[in-house]
């Protein structure tokens, strides 16, 4: 295994005032992608190609990065906190060879946000060296590591993800995918999985597959990515979506399929990576999530019609549930709010600080078009409903008269256990308030969410069974609260700037 020059030094830990600016970001009022993985089998320039890969899926994880890459005998590696087209260069990609690469962005979802907890995790087995990158959240995680440490084991990282590494390394079964099989066999949970041996891509789902991935083809190597926007960007043809349960191993060129794992009655895909974590040119299971999504605005529309003169989205996420909303009942488009695209995570306030500071630099109100007018702001979900108060006050503080709030999901008042980086229940408005308490919460003058039911009859025409925990509290995989490794750390050890 080498590590390249300058990999994990260039940035160990994230500092106090990083960790603060991250911390502003994860503010706004949503949920977070959790991981994105992306692996390539047979391509000259496949470190390359795995580059461009992580940079299409970086929205699904922004704190850290990396790369393995092997040439058949040896894997190289380099990770590092940060952005995709931050962390590598020509330089560094020069000097991770081979025709085999897998790849993994990240936003903590178990364990901390620190460089030894970035993917691909490496290891050196008796079996030969592998590398594996890691989407999802495994429930028995902490159950598994306090077994493991009480038999001697050593966890390098506090990521759930290294719990399959050890348990592969621990098998007593022959070949690397067959040890990996036996770790995933006793992992309980969400994993969409790339794994590198030396010679091999392995691509494995959960049996109940929570989280997407797909296989392509690209100058007669094979690919497979989280979402197939990645799969568009090289210009790969999409082959199909790995199956719930299914593993595949791509070895010399060919492709072999098992499927190991107890099957479960209904397949889970999460329906949040449709309403808001995956990109909207993404398909998902063959369904394109843009159309979804303009679908659910649609339903929202009949559920909660409202006399009004423009709808609004919250850019972006409200963008194409508002474009459904509008076209549904009528009433006109309008982007009254403009958002700037070059925010970066660190901005020079002026000494006496601006009110809404955080927000303002972000979005700012069209006041020639607000004048007067009724608005219907939308967005695809709320989770403390920080963001959306702002954005209400600065509609009417723009001329708004009024101001109608619809979400194009139902209320969300659980956590998820699977993989998505949520905050507790104390801190989900809608665990904590009424619909109406909402309401006056965040100032509007109505406030509309899509119903369960709606969501379901809208997700029908989508092929396989979803899991909508988060609104329903019917959890398909038990989860024993005190054994999931606590979610987002950072929330909890970091204190909020007071302006923000
Ligand atoms: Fe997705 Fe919610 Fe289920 Fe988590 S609980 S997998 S976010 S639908």
């Amino acid at each position: 295994m080498k590590e390249v020059a300058g990999s994990e030094s260039l940035l160990p830990v994230l500092t106090p005032e990083q960790e603060a600016e991250l911390l502003r970001d994860r503010q706004h009022d949503h949920f977070h992608d959790e991981c994105g993985v992306f692996g390539i089998h047979g391509h000259p320039e496949a470190a390359n190609i795995t580059y461009l890969g992580l940079y299409a899926l970086q929205h699904r994880g922004q704190e850290s990065c990396g790369i393995v890459s092997s040439t058949g005998r040896e894997h190289y590696v380099h990770r590092s906190m940060g952005l995709v087209a931050d962390v590598f260069n020509e330089a560094i990609l020069e000097r991770l060879p081979g025709r085999y690469a897998i790849g993994h962005v990240r936003y903590s979802t178990a364990g901390g946000s620190e460089l030894r907890n970035a993917q691909p995790f490496v290891a050196t087995t008796d079996g030969g060296g592998v590398a594996l990158a890691h989407n999802g959240n495994l429930v028995n995680a902490m159950t598994i590591r306090r077994e493991l440490e009480g038999r001697g084991a050593i966890f390098s990282t506090t990521a759930d993800s290294e719990v399959i590494v050890q348990l592969l390394a621990r098998s007593r079964e022959q070949s690397l995918e067959e040890r990996l099989i036996d770790a995933l066999s006793r992992v309980k949970g969400a994993f969409s999985l790339v794994m590198l041996t030396q010679d091999a891509l392995i691509a494995a789902r959960d049996p109940y597959g929570f989280r997407p991935l797909s296989l392509g083809r690209l100058d007669g190597g094979w690919v497979a990515a989280s979402e197939t926007c990645a799969l568009d960007l090289i210009g790969a043809t999409f082959e199909r979506d790995l199956d719930p349960g299914e593993v595949v191993v791509i070895r010399r060129g060919r492709l072999r399929t098992l499927r190991p794992f107890t099957p479960v009655p209904n397949e889970r895909f999460c329906i949040f990576e449709h309403i808001y974590f995956a990109r909207p040119d993404s398909n998902l299971n063959r369904h394109n999530v843009y159309a979804f999504r303009k679908d659910l605005g649609r339903v929202l529309a009949r559920e909660h019609p409202v006399s009004a003169d423009c709808v609004v989205p919250v850019l972006d996420s409200g963008n194409t549930a508002a474009l459904g909303y509008a076209e549904e009942s009528g009433i006109p488009y309008e982007q009254a709010m403009i958002r700037n695209h070059y925010v970066r995570r660190t901005f020079i306030e002026p000494a006496q600080s601006i009110r809404h500071f955080g927000v303002k630099v972000k979005h700012n109100a069209v006041r020639g078009l607000l004048q007067g007018k009724r608005v219907v702001l939308v967005d695809d979900s709320i989770v403390r409903g920080t963001t959306l108060t702002k954005l209400v006050t600065m509609l009417r503080s723009s001329g708004a008269r009024e101001v109608h709030v619809r979400i194009s999901s139902p209320p969300t008042t659980g956590p998820c256990h699977y993989g998505i980086d949520t905050p507790t229940r104390e801190e989900l408005i809608a665990a904590q308030k009424t619909v109406e308490e909402i309401r006056q919460h965040i100032g509007a003058d109505s406030i509309g969410y899509l119903s369960v039911e709606g969501l379901r009859k809208a997700a029908e025409g989508l092929k396989g069974g979803f899991c909508d925990a988060c609104f329903s509290g019917e959890y398909p995989v038990p989860v024993d609260e005190e054994d999931v490794p606590p979610q987002l750390s950072l929330f909890r050890e970091v204190e909020v700037p007071k302006n923000q």
